[in-house]
């Protein structure tokens, strides 16, 4: 498996989801192997009893989508003068 691309591809349907107790963030793009829900988990695809790894107390219905931004894919903004 290749973990390089992290941050050079973003799939913009990739979503995150945010822990509201602990602020913990689920990224399907990285998943939870801790858990043993590999990159690119879809939150779809946990279960439903799904707690949040950091702090327990957290399930799956509990967190918060994040809203993506609709940035344009342009790496450097306003320095070309
Ligand atoms: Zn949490």
């Amino acid at each position: 498996m290749v973990c390089r691309l992290r941050h050079a591809l973003w799939e913009p349907d990739m979503a995150r989801y945010t822990c509201p107790a602990c602020g913990y963030v689920y990224d399907e793009e990285t998943g939870a192997p801790r858990e043993g829900y590999p990159a690119g988990t879809r939150w779809e695809s946990l279960p439903e009893d799904f707690a949040c790894p950091d702090c327990a107390v957290r399930y799956k219905d509990d967190f918060v989508e994040e809203q993506a931004s609709d940035e344009p894919a342009t790496g450097a903004q306003g320095s070309l003068a």
